[in-house]
């Protein structure tokens, strides 16, 4: 069996550091922020490039504090893409402004920026981005679009921790970016958490109030807050994790690299593209598959566990119903929908797994060219027939 991840091995990789991490929170009894949060704030800012760092309870919390610091609410229009985890959507719903969807790139499965004016309005607060499965927008074009029409960019990089763009890490390009650490994410709490990155003060100080209740000191609530508060335990770990990002990236980026080469030549499944300037960390490795129902099948016959990121494009869950999209509307995204498949990556794998994998992938796609071979021979038979 191979599976999709093994947080059991992250863990018992670092197992030392992170109960010693968690050892020192409950002795210190401070549970709710505290020092080891701040100090992950610091250093998670440092690693993004960004003045600030505010640490929060889920990726989805970070998304909706950074569009609450911008104002969004009742009447706004924010734009995003479809083909994304509904989180991405949600967020934007919560502060009551309306999601406005454009499609993606064919390619890189990200915002398609040649689509991105046509969707501007005067009511567009901002514009977001998904750096999805670990490779960035293409945020030069979007910039652009966005600076011209003075709109703000919130960058989802809940699955881009440490991605690139000309150098520039994933977070510091937009007015603010969003992370997770959900535990399957690149760098994943014990438990839940999120954060904000910005080199905006203004927008950090209303996001740090927010988390909080929007207090300015003790009971003295200057806003309408949350409890988006992140754990102790949780800022704790992820310090000690932080350490190894760089590392696990490596592990992932040459796992891919592997896979890559290993399908390049198929007809059936299309490996992920990495766009020349952009460094992808991988947090899913999705292949395009011609039939994806038949693959599927071979890999679970196989015990090799894979993925869908996503099956339904956003547009055409029943709970968005409401925006009044339908089938049609993006074909890109609905064409990816239905065509993409996840396989195995994570940095505790091995290259055997990968070329067992890949492998199992292949053969599925040489028994489909044998029963493409047989469907040509019966029809060529009944032509005779007749
Ligand atoms: C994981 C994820 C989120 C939400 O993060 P949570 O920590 O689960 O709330 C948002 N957007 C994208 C693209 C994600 O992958």
């Amino acid at each position: 069996m191979i599976p999709f991840l093994d947080l059991k091995a992250q863990y018992a990789s670092i197992k030392g550091d992170i109960d010693a991490a968690v050892m020192r929170v409950l002795a210190s009894a401070e549970y709710v922020l505290g020092e080891e949060v701040a100090q992950l704030e610091r250093e998670f800012a440092e690693y993004c490039g960004t003045r600030h760092a505010v640490a929060v309870n889920t990726g989805t919390s970070a998304l909706h504090l950074a569009l609450l610091a911008l104002g969004a609410g009742p009447g706004d229009e924010v734009i995003t893409v479809p083909f994304t985890f509904v989180a991405t959507v949600s967020a934007i719903c919560y502060t009551g402004a309306q999601p406005v969807f454009v499609d993606v790139e064919p390619v890189t499965l990200t915002m398609d920026a040649t689509k991105l004016e046509a969707a501007i309005t005067s009511r567009t607060k901002a514009i977001m981005p998904v750096h999805l499965y670990g490779q960035m927008a293409d945020m030069n074009a979007i910039k652009a679009i966005a600076d011209r029409h003075g709109v703000p960019i919130i960058e989802d990089a809940c699955q881009a921790h440490g991605a690139e763009y000309e150098g520039r890490r994933a977070g510091s390009i937009g007015v603010s970016g969003c992370f997770s650490f959900y535990p399957g994410k690149n760098l994943g709490a014990c438990g839940e958490g999120g954060i904000v990155v910005t080199s905006n003060d203004s927008h950090a100080r209303t996001i740090r109030m927010l988390r909080d209740w929007g207090q300015e000191r003790r009971y003295h609530h200057v806003l309408k807050g949350f409890n988006y508060r992140m754990d102790g335990i949780q800022g704790a770990i992820l310090r000690v994790k932080l350490r190894h990002l760089n590392t696990w990236t490596l592990a992932r980026r040459a796992f891919a690299a592997r896979y890559s080469a290993l399908l390049a030549g198929s007809n059936h499944v299309r490996a992920p593209f990495e766009a020349a300037d952009r460094h992808h960390v991988y947090h899913i490795y999705a292949i395009r598959c011609r039939d994806r129902e038949c693959l599927q099948r071979a890999l679970a016959v196989q015990g090799i566990q894979f993925g869908l990121h996503y099956p339904i494009p956003v547009h055409l869950q029943k709970a968005h119903a409401d925006l009044g999209y339908a089938p049609g509307d993006f074909p890109i995204s609905e064409a990816a929908a239905g065509s993409v498949l996840s396989l195995p990556i994570y940095p505790e794998m091995t290259t055997a797994q990968v070329e067992e994998v890949a492998s199992a992938v292949e053969q599925e796609q040489e028994q489909e060219q044998e029963r493409e071979r047989e469907r040509e021979r019966e029809r060529e038979q009944e032509a005779h027939v007749l």
